[in-house]
């Protein structure tokens, strides 16, 4: 059995949909579960219905009819056939949403996001089911919510991985004796069957709950780039394909802020030893990146830069060292406030942390670690880190940059760096 995951780039338009059917229609004779994106920028616009809701802003009714409308021309392309009963269902799905929106925001926002963000992945499973079958694949549409189980982690859920395999186990494999299967990303359920998110991009880690809980063969990861190159073609000319990845390279890689895959994925593939392939849907001849175990090293080194970095200086107010209390307090504080801290480093007096700039959230953190410390910070920087680094990839990227923190082990090098005029 092999997973395949689809992400929302790859279904942007009607076109995309056509090839994901013509790259499975060579798969037929394979037990197949597909798990699908939301569709294009779905997921973003949805955020902003959510938001919008959320403060009553008057723009709603503009943004969830952008949501509509481009999924109405979608399916206008699609199907020929006006009766095919995809167009009840979609519409079916907005109801949903016109439901919740009608009356006035009475839940937590986490909550409210998750049963309106989570429609965007409902809806497009659906689309490609539908269309799957009406070229002629024998498809089955199932609901994700009814195998992954969660907490009630809203936005960010856990996954409770036994009651996860259990509900897959006993029923799947039978289903994928005649069907292949679609399904959505992201999203699960919590035991009173409330709808919960995997965190943004998780329908990779999606794919490798069911690779993993069903013991699959194989991943498969579609997307617009090539593979796994060694660094993003948006920051970096020349790149290079990385043919095959150990687990713990793939692992370091995303840690460090790679986007080709979520995070989350390769911990339980490497778990079971499932490889992860990571290919192009624009170009099916070529191979991309296998990941698997293997000892072999990247062949070449590797770059992942974060931008629109901030640098917070935390220190106590009295001069004193910081020690371990200081430290759980300020993890505490930075979980509190959904701050991912992207690069750490300690001295005496002083604790200096990079994290994404997210100015709500900073400013409540800022305001809390006032009351203990003293607190700076540097806004406008950029984080690189350099998997096997050495002294020419570290002078190629300080190129007109000053390096303002920097750690290095044998094997990476971040650096914190800003420009100088
Ligand atoms: N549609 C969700 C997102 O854009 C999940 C995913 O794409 O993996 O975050
Ligand atoms: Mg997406």
């Amino acid at each position: 059995m092999q997973v395949f995951k689809f992400g929302g780039a790859s279904v942007k338009d009607a076109e995309g949909v056509r090839n994901i059917a013509r790259i499975i229609e060579n798969f037929q004779d394979q037990q197949l579960i597909i798990v699908v994106s939301a569709m294009g920028k779905t997921t973003d616009l949805l955020e902003k219905v959510t938001k919008a809701y959320y403060k009553q802003d008057p723009i709603l009714p503009d943004l969830f009819g952008k949501v509509k409308s481009f999924h109405e021309q979608m399916l206008d392309e699609l199907f020929d056939d006006k009766n095919n009963p995809i167009f009840d269902d979609v519409a079916n799905f907005f109801v949903e949403i016109d439901w919740i929106i009608e009356e006035e925001p009475q839940d937590a926002y986490d909550y409210l996001y998750d049963q309106i963000v989570s429609i965007g992945e409902l809806i497009s499973s659906r689309i490609i089911d539908a269309y799957l079958r009406v070229v002629g694949v024998k498809s089955l549409w199932i609901d994700a919510r009814n195998y992954i189980h969660t907490d009630n982690n809203f936005r960010e859920a856990n996954v409770n991985w036994e009651k996860t395999q259990r509900a897959m186990e006993s029923s799947i494999p039978a289903l994928l004796e005649k069907n292949l299967l679609v399904t959505q990303g992201f999203i699960g359920s919590t035991s009173e069957n409330f709808t919960t998110t995997l965190g943004r991009e998780g329908s990779d880690y999606t794919a490798a709950i069911f690779a993993a809980s069903l013991d699959a063969e194989l991943v498969t990861i579609w997307k617009d780039v090539p593979g796994v190159l060694n660094a993003d073609p948006k920051w970096f000319d020349a790149t290079e394909l990385i043919p095959e990845l150990s687990y713990l390279d793939a692992i370091e890689l995303t840690y460090y802020g790679a986007t080709v895959i979520h995070p989350k994925t390769i911990k339980p593939l490497q778990n079971k030893g499932i490889a992860l392939a990571v290919r192009s849907f624009l170009d099916t001849n070529s191979k991309g990146t296998l990941i698997r175990a293997t000892n072999s090293t990247l062949p070449v080194s590797s770059f992942i830069f974060k931008v629109n970095q901030v640098l917070i200086s935390i220190l106590p107010k009295d001069f004193s060292f910081i020690v371990e209390d200081n430290f759980s307090h300020i993890f505490d504080v930075f979980a509190k406030h959904r701050l991912k801290i992207n690069m750490m480093h300690n001295s005496a007096v002083s604790f200096s942390v990079s994290v994404d700039y997210d100015e709500q959230n900073i400013v409540s953190l800022i305001k809390e670690l006032k009351k203990q410390y003293d607190v700076d910070f540097k806004r406008d920087l950029e984080l690189v880190t350099i998997r096997y680094h050495n002294p020419q990839t570290i002078e190629r990227v300080l190129v007109n940059k000053e390096v303002i923190m920097q750690l290095q082990d044998n094997y990476t090098c971040q650096m914190l760096i800003r420009s100088v005029e």
